[in-house]
This record gives C-alpha cells, sequence and structure tokens, in this order.
C-alpha cells in the first residue's frame, strides 16, 4: 500500500497514512493536497481527487506523540480517549492490568484507561482474579495512531462505498 506524508499546517512533517486514509482526511476537508501523483485521479461518481503523495492538515494538530511514544500515563488515557476499558465511561484513572506488585510494568501493551471505581474495584488483582473483562485491547500507538487520535478520526472509518481508488496507485 502507497503511503502519503501528512504535514501539519505549519508544513512541519508528522507521520505517513495510507492512501486510503489520505483520501478521507481530503474529502473530509482536514488537509489539503500539496503533491500528488502526476497523472493518477481517484475517481468516484461526482468526486476526482489527484491521488497524494502529500498532503497538509487545513488546521494546525498538537500530536501528543510523534516517533515511537515513551509510556505515559496521559498517553494512555489519550490513546484510549478517556474511556475506561472495563465499561466503558469516562476514565480519570491508569489501571495495570498485571499489577506492579505482580511485575506488571508501566508498558502500552499493560495499562488501560480505567474509571475510578473500576479501578477501586479490581485492586491489586489481574482481570481474571477480579473477574472483569477488558472491553479494548491495548497497543502500542504509532505516530499514525497519534495523529488519528488528534483529529478525531476513528481507527476503523472507511472510505464511502462509491469511492474507487485507481489500481495503479493501490498496488
Ligand atoms: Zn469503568
Amino acid at each position: 500500500m502507497r503511503e502519503t506524508l501528512v504535514l501539519n499546517a505549519s508544513f512541519e512533517p508528522l507521520s505517513t497514512v495510507s492512501l486510503r486514509r489520505a483520501v478521507v482526511l481530503v474529502m473530509r476537508e482536514k488537509a489539503v493536497v500539496e503533491q500528488s501523483h502526476p497523472g493518477l485521479r481517484v475517481r468516484a461518481a461526482q468526486v476526482e481527487l489527484p491521488v497524494p503523495q502529500v498532503i497538509r492538515l487545513r488546521r494546525y494538530v498538537r500530536v501528543p506523540f510523534r516517533q515511537r511514544a515513551p509510556w505515559s500515563r496521559r498517553g494512555v488515557l489519550v490513546r484510549d480517549r478517556h474511556r475506561c476499558a472495563y465499561c466503558g465511561r469516562r476514565a480519570t484513572t491508569v489501571d495495570h492490568i498485571v499489577p506492579r506488585s505482580h511485575g506488571g510494568g508501566d508498558t502500552w501493551l499493560n495499562t488501560v484507561a480505567a474509571c475510578a471505581a473500576d479501578n477501586h474495584r479490581k485492586a491489586d488483582r489481574t482481570p481474571g482474579q477480579a473477574g472483569m473483562k477488558l472491553l479494548v485491547k491495548p497497543f502500542e500507538p504509532t505516530p499514525a495512531d497519534a495523529l488519528l487520535l488528534a483529529l478525531g478520526l476513528k481507527e476503523g472509518e472507511s472510505l464511502p462505498e462509491w469511492l474507487t481508488l485507481p489500481a495503479a496507485a493501490t498496488a
């Protein structure tokens, strides 16, 4: 899959995203095309776009983490959109899935956002021991994840059905 470079509104390079994601950002008017593949177009019934090589965000966004993100409590809350991993309600605390007292570390994969009530209920136990289920799978955020979070786009958000990408551009 071809990748598109994303620049902040200030022209500072932020990340690369897939061509599909770049097209969504342009169509949502979150970004403008700065440079495109000569001769290649994305065609649809009513829309035609150049295939973007470089896009630039219309508004400056503050991206919470750039390269390999160092673990932080704030970063976990941002990654999980302040949603409790156990009940989905608003989270203000960070839970260690394997508690630190059992050797669990401060890592992206061992921590999730949690509401204070669930964090208190789980206490010094694993989810299994506490009889609690994780609704989400923790992940290590990439720069592209961070960018999507900063733009408020959902990870699974996809292109409209009617939009087709040229075969040459998706190879
Ligand atoms: Zn909760």
